[in-house]
């Protein structure tokens, strides 16, 4: 197909109704295997001589129309869909390292991707360090022999920190390592990070991409080669896949992936305002902000700073969390990308398995609450926030 901009894309992408019987809306293929012609065409299935269907844990069509669309939408050659965001996380991982190797991650990373770091640690002697990766020496600093993966997040959950993605890429290319982004934060519409030279990108799908709140899921995305050897291995054997129902729903997601980003980043940046002009309000971390350490990052690598916030009182956990008790139209939830403005408390919720000096070191106080602005009108989640912030 011809390539279009990324609104078109993410509508018509990996489908043709052509080849489904003039089916507008994709077909889910709810089965769990195909059946051969004939003995030597499974052979010939078996052996990549023919293209096909075998089996859904090693591909299934509702699934590769998802895959190919978002490999489109990343602009990268090939994409595999898994069964939730830290699926895809560990298969890339468990694929790109073996026992003595090092990840270098960015200083901070989502809590159960730390989780499994400090499981491939104990289990299998995959060390890793965190790097604020400031700058190149910064980062080639960290690098060591035995580095074989950059694992980068940017924004970072929930300091929303950036790493500078062309400078992560170059050090990478010169020194021969792969780098992982994961993309949750942003969803393909506002950051590419195989665009600008990073190998391998992932995403929580169950965020931005899906934007409901109704489905678990996970992507990564890179060159065929990559694509094609995770394929075989950590997305075949551990199996970690993803249901045709499930990608049927992302499909239908990613149709209005662009509004939703649009209205997420305009109501984000009024209700940041808010925020930062409020007495009780400490610290306001939003990329749109010009304020923002890592403003000019931002411009450079995000089509639009996105729908998250993170803030912190001034007060301790109680006044934190009597703030969240108090309001009303905002759910107190983790998660995030969804139609419904999302409130929650790292030191608790996402980031509580973090021990607490990691914590202080990733810059998760007591008093930080992440907010996913979501697609409401923006006056009434002022208001609600407004409320509340009078009543502690
Ligand atoms: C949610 C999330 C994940 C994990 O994804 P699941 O779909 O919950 O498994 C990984 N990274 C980031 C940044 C996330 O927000």
């Amino acid at each position: 197909m011809k390539k279009h901009q990324f609104e078109t894309m993410t509508i018509h992408g990996g489908y043709r109704s052509n080849e489904f019987k003039g089916s507008l809306a994709p077909p889910i293929f709810q089965t769990s295997t195909f059946t051969f012609e004939n003995a030597e065409q499974g052979e010939r299935r078996f052996s990549g001589e023919e293209d096909g269907f075998i089996y859904s844990r090693l591909g299934n069509p509702t699934v590769a129309s998802f895959e190919q669309r978002m490999a489109q939408l990343e602009q990268a050659e090939a994409a595999l869909a898994f069964g939730s965001g830290m699926a895809a996380v560990s298969a890339i991982l468990l694929s790109l390292t073996r026992a003595g190797d090092h990840i270098l991650c960015s200083q901070g990373v989502y809590g159960c991707t730390f989780g499994l770091l400090k499981l491939m640690e104990e289990k299998y002697k995959i060390t890793h360090d965190f790097s604020s990766m400031k700058s190149r020496d910064e980062l080639l600093q960290a690098i060591r022999p035995e580095t074989t993966c950059l694992y980068i997040e940017t924004p970072i959950n929930p300091t929303m920190q950036l790493v500078d993605l062309e400078m992560a890429a170059d050090v990478g290319r010169e020194k021969g390592i792969p780098v992982v982004v994961d993309n949750t934060f942003c969803s393909p519409y506002l950051q590419n990070p195989v665009a600008l030279g990073c190998d391998i990108v992932v995403h929580s799908a169950t965020k931005y991409i899906s934007g409901h709140g109704d489905v678990i899921a996970g992507i990564a995305a890179g060159s065929k080669e990559m694509m094609a050897k995770i394929a075989q291995t950590t997305q075949k054997d551990i199996g970690g896949v993803l249901s045709p129902f499930d990608a049927w729903l992302l499909l239908r997601g990613l149709k209005t992936l662009a509004v939703r980003m649009d209205r997420h980043t305009e109501n984000a940046e009024k209700l940041a305002a808010f925020l930062c002009d409020h007495v009780k309000v400490a610290q306001v971390y939003f990329p749109g902000n010009s304020k923002h350490p890592d403003y000019r990052i931002a411009n450079k690598q995000m089509r639009k700073p996105g729908g998250l916030i993170s803030f912190e009182l001034k007060g301790d956990k109680r006044a934190a969390q009597a703030f969240m008790n108090e309001l009303q139209l905002i759910q107190i939830a983790v998660s995030l990308g969804d139609a419904e403005t999302l409130i929650q408390h790292p030191a608790t919720m996402t980031h509580a398995s973090v021990p607490p000096e990691d914590r202080v070191q990733m810059g998760i106080s007591d008093s930080l609450l992440r907010l996913s602005v979501g697609l409401e009108a923006w006056e009434d989640l002022r208001e609600d926030l407004e409320n509340a912030l009078a009543k502690i």
